[in-house]
């Protein structure tokens, strides 16, 4: 009991933030958040916190109200600022507007665009109305500016999105691979595990393949700091030089996959020598990290946005996968490709196919069949067949006006999406631009003609999937302040008010009848029903009295899947696994004479995305205080510039201006910028305005981690 008598309690749930899903205990009395602590019987992280989980409660407390959306708000007009108006007007406002641009230019002129922090339920629900209820597959989420390369990779290699590894897995390795992930800052829990395993293993050998030497390459056996974009040609010598020993895992190969002479063929070319020079490395560190790869007794990978945010993201996933099937490396312990989830239910949104090009369930939007199937679950004709719009085109069809309104919930695209000045122009040249948000200070918010107060974490409800495929609930401790409310309720209400106007109204009722959240669940497993990530064996109530469960878990199990694939059947046509030809490609953008130095993006260790939340717990700014742009000390001494110095850093696209600092993580030629700060928290242009929009032709991400600049010292005026 606390001092004024009222009894403090404590309500189980999740870390909203990165891809562990840590399990939390949120400390709660008299309606408030007091404090949090880590789930001791939580399997992501058995009761450790890093320092954004561990103040979960700082952005909770009172002061930061100021910082929330409390009222459905609308104006009339662009000239004028919003108004507080009531949740019908709000909801009757939106459903006209997007009821009247359906009727006159069809159901593809209207727009939803998510986030990886949406529970699975809301996700469901979103999907539902989009692609059930609205008929049109545009539908996308900021996922696809984070995991959709891993997604296609998975798919493209194995025939599934389905990470084969477990957190579990790190104990059992015998040779870690971290590429293209700073882990200790951006999954600090996951990297905790790292670090436990090779205390009570010394043997195990770490590499770590970056540009930088972050702290977690510090941390390596052995480091390749490879030019940045140049993972294909360094996985292909390492295959190279795999075949060239004799280390390729024959009866594996021969078992169990598909595709591997064709390979074979195009990764002749890539010697050690010819990848030492496009990676710009030493060629004996290529073939002692090709000697660890395929030597060890378990070999692991794990991977992130460093492979991900290229425009050939997609087949530097599959360049890794290739490896670990040539050596065998997958389907046994401490082994496989494992791919981290940037956010904390990136995975849950695949689960019920919040991306454009995917239904629920891991259905294909693009297979009849799937669509049939869709269709029957949902009560409706059909599912459309039209290939809905991913995150860059959907803005730049708002900004052509092909699109003329859009449902922004969750996400801060004015400040995370590449390309900034087409996205502001997108959402100024908007017919109607509605943001369900819980924090009404983004930069999003400011273009909002609706903006309808959402609950977040620590007052909704609901489920969320981690890396791992373990579905975890996420639970309530608090009322939502104000008027705010549920997500998946907002849709439900939405929805059957705009069924109304479309003729539809019977229809809308029938398909969102939801009264609370397990309802939407239990109609997602029932979707899953004979997929691969069949979880009809689980409920709610197990997952409270059981805790975190990893799909497959279907009907009849007693248990989930710690480890895919361990009997080397893949889910493809053939049974097999595929191996994927990759070649080596350039970037966007290549250093010139006019913008000379590589820009690298990334995470810093205390702050999360777009710093909504963790930017409103001062403790958190300890760390890095502001935004600075890290250089090479020859590149500094160059131009003239010392540390503190103000520079103008320059792409094609636009400037921003910071200071810079000297920083010994990266080689001459190369710069860095964390990724957190927008332009609100700038005072004018945020990061973003300098990357490119060019994406994956196969998973249509954006390559956010690259871009070519110049960097002078500004002078005021
Ligand atoms: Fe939260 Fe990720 Fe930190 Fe765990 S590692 S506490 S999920 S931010």
């Amino acid at each position: 009991p606390c001092t004024k008598g009222v009894v403090m309690a404590e309500t189980k749930s999740t870390c909203c933030y990165c891809g562990v899903g840590c399990g939390v205990v949120i400390e709660h009395e008299a309606g408030r958040i007091i404090g949090v602590k880590g789930d001791p019987d939580h399997p992501a992280n058995f009761g450790r916190l890093c320092t954004k989980g561990a103040t979960l409660h700082l952005s909770a407390a009172p002061d930061t109200l100021i910082a929330r959306a409390l009222h459905p708000e609308l104006r009339s007009s662009r000239d004028e600022g919003r108004q507080r108006v009531s949740w019908d007007t709000a909801l009757d406002t939106a459903a006209d507007k997007f009821a009247a641009i359906i009727a006159e230019h069809g159901p593809d002129a209207v727009a939803i665009y998510g986030a990886g922090q949406l529970l699975t339920e809301d996700y469901y629900v979103f999907n539902k109305l989009m692609k059930g209820l609205i008929g049109s597959n545009n539908l996308d989420t900021n996922s696809r500016l984070c995991m959709s390369s891993a997604v296609a990779g998975y798919k493209l290699s194995l025939g599934a999105d389905a990470p084969p590894c477990s957190y579990a897995d790190i104990a059992h390795t015998k040779a870690l691979f971290i590429t293209g992930s700073n882990t200790a800052f951006a999954h600090p829990i996951a990297f905790r595990r790292v670090e436990d395993a090779r205390k009570a293993n010394p043997d195990i050998q770490l590499v770590v393949i970056d540009p930088r030497r972050t702290d977690t390459a510090e941390a390596a056996d052995l480091h390749l700091a490879l030019l940045p974009g140049t993972d294909i040609a360094l996985y292909n010598a390492m295959l190279h030089v795999m075949l060239w020993e004799g280390w390729i895992n024959r009866d594996y190969v021969d078992a169990h996959t598909e595709g591997f002479d064709a390979l074979k063929k195009t990764v002749r070319e890539y010697t050690p020598a010819m990848a030492a020079t496009i990676c710009g490395l030493d060629r004996k560190h290529i073939e002692q990290a090709a000697q660890i790869f395929a030597t060890s007794p378990a070999t692991m990978s794990m991977y992130c946005q460093g492979l991900n945010q290229f425009s050939f993201g997609t087949h530097n996933n599959s360049a890794l996968i290739n490896l670990h099937l040539a050596t065998g490396q997958i389907g046994k312990p401490g082994a496989g490709p494992f791919s981290l989830t940037g956010q904390p239910n990136a995975m849950g949104g695949r689960e019920v196919g919040g991306l454009s090009n995917l239904l629920s369930a891991h259905r294909d939007m693009a297979n009849a069949e799937h669509r049939a199937e869709v269709a029957a679950l949902w009560g409706v004709d059909s599912v459309p067949e039209k290939p809905g719009k991913s995150a860059v085109e959907l803005f730049k069809a708002l900004q052509t006006g092909e699109i003329k309104a859009v449902w922004i919930a969750c996400t801060n695209p004015a400040q995370s999406m590449p390309d900034q000045a087409l996205i502001h122009e997108a959402l100024k040249t908007a017919e109607f631009v509605i943001v369900q948000e819980a924090f009404g200070h983004t930069e999003t918010c400011a273009y909002a003609d609706l903006l309808l107060p959402a609950s977040t974490w620590g007052e909704k409800d609901g489920t969320v999937t981690n890396s791992e495929r373990a579905i975890t609930r996420v639970r309530a401790a608090v009322s939502a302040p104000g008027e705010a409310r549920h997500d998946w309720a907002i849709v439900v209400d939405f929805a059957r008010r705009l069924g109304t106007r479309l003729g539809k109204g019977e229809l809308a009722a029938r398909m969102f009848p939801y009264s609370a959240p397990e309802e939407v669940w239990n109609e997602h497993r029932e979707s899953t029903r004979g997929r691969d990530l069949d979880i009809t064996g689980l409920s709610y109530t197990m997952l409270e009295t059981v805790g975190p469960q990893q799909w497959p878990f279907p009907e009849g199990a007693s248990q989930g899947k710690v480890r895919l694939y361990e009997d080397g059947i893949f889910p493809t046509p053939s049974g097999r696994a595929r191996f994927v030809v990759t070649e080596h490609r350039i970037t966007a953008e290549s250093p010139s004479a006019r913008y000379p130095l590589h820009l690298n993006t990334g995470r810093l260790r205390d702050q999360w995305h777009g710093m909504s939340r963790t930017g409103l717990v001062a403790r958190l700014y300890s760390h890095e205080p502001e935004p600075m742009l890290h250089m090479h000390k020859d590149d500094m001494e160059r131009r003239q510039l010392a540390n503190g110095d103000l520079v103008k850093v320059k792409s094609k696209r636009g400037d921003v201006v910071l200071k810079v600092v000297e920083s010994a993580t990266l080689r001459a030629g190369q710069s860095f910028l964390p990724m957190h700060w927008g332009g609100n928290t700038m005072g004018g242009q945020g990061v973003n305005v300098l990357l490119p929009s060019d994406f994956d032709p196969y998973s249509k991400q954006p390559e956010l981690k690259h871009a070519a600049v110049q960097v002078e010292k500004y002078t005021a005026g």
